[in-house]
């Protein structure tokens, strides 16, 4: 054994001393080419960042068809996580493909930044290094293992950007396939491939939506108020009273519906606009029963006190002062 125990060696220091080791390495006994696929257990792990690189740790080889080239290979998996494929004529330091690199990925990740002044050191790294570029790109490919993965991709993208500001709950009611078949095989995907739109729990309110429709509930209510034969006040009671969902129109609710906000301030009545509008009410029905229309009698019909608000007073006078005209 070259490695001292108790002794901590860097990666690159590893390595190196390994690539040394392949001077050597076909003199080791155990070597047989005669084999019929490979030596009798156990094998050599070639994680070359682990501590027991090229110790034969390996229990067993599973012998697999490589379609690429046509023949039987050997493919080994260690305790460490690495993986990898070995023909059975090559070396036994020798990697035909890697196939998992379990926990030593942040190692083979920087395994572009080891070099070595040696040459045939430097070949051997190029090419774990170039094993290793193989390995991602196979990995990538592997990816997508069901067909229609990329087609549900495309699909979902399209809905994401068709509705920019729905929610992954209001896009999976769009289209319920979509979602669950993603979910089902691509959910890593999905969860990055989600619209960043937050959701309240699962029943997300449209603020937007419910504003539009509020407004012409609020609408509608304000139509069958004024059609009423005796007037009543305008009031964010009397509408609610006329709506199917009345909480709705709460103080804490209206903040978030701008358009029905704006659309009550405009129509709901102070008192003395009530007052006026029972003044003109008054006079239609003063005028149908052919009565002496007085300030008096108007103000006795529109229930007014004596003494009213001045804009009331000044829309009776205006009333009387025109009826006498006529
Ligand atoms: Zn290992």
């Amino acid at each position: 054994m070259v490695k001292k125990h108790n002794q901590v060696f860097s990666p690159i220091k590893h390595i190196l001393l390994i690539l040394l080791l392949k001077q050597d390495i076909k003199t080791f006994h155990f070597y047989n080419r005669d084999f019929e696929y490979f030596n009798d257990p156990p094998y050599h792990c070639l994680n070359p960042f682990s501590d027991h690189y090229m110790e034969r740790v390996i229990e067993k080889v599973d012998i697999i068809h490589c379609s690429r080239i046509k023949k039987q290979i050997g493919l080994f998996h260690c305790n460490c996580g690495f993986s990898f494929t070995r023909k059975p004529e090559d070396d036994v330091n020798s990697i035909y493909q890697i196939k998992s690199v379990g926990q030593w990925e942040p190692f083979f990740e920087k395994i572009e930044s080891y070099n070595s002044l040696n040459p045939s050191e430097m070949e051997r790294l190029n090419d774990l290094k170039q094993k290793y570029i193989n390995y991602k790109i196979a990995k990538k490919r592997s990816r997508p293992k069901n067909p229609n993965v990329k087609e549900y991709r495309e699909k979902w993208l399209e809905l994401m950007r068709k509705y920019p500001h729905y929610s992954s709950e209001k896009l999976r009611v769009i289209d319920h396939k979509v979602y669950t078949y993603l979910y089902r095989h691509d959910k890593e995907w999905l969860n990055k491939n989600r619209p960043k739109v937050k959701n309240v729990g699962k029943k997300e309110v449209d603020w937007e939506e419910r504003d539009n429709n509020l407004l012409l509930e609020v609408k509608a209510a304000y139509k069958k108020i004024m059609e009423k034969e005796k007037p009543t006040r305008i009031t964010i009671y009397s509408i609610r009273r006329e709506i199917e969902r009345p909480n709705y129109l709460s103080k804490k609710t209206l903040n978030k519906l701008p358009k029905t906000r704006e659309y009550l301030n405009n129509i709901i009545e102070t008192v003395p606009e009530f007052q006026i509008r029972r003044v003109h009410y008054a006079f239609e029905i003063l005028q149908k029963e052919n009565k002496t229309i007085t300030e008096y009698a108007l103000k006795k019909a529109a229930q007014l006190p004596t003494h009213c608000d001045q804009t009331v007073q000044d829309e009776i006078n205006k009333i009387l002062s025109y009826h006498q005209a006529c």
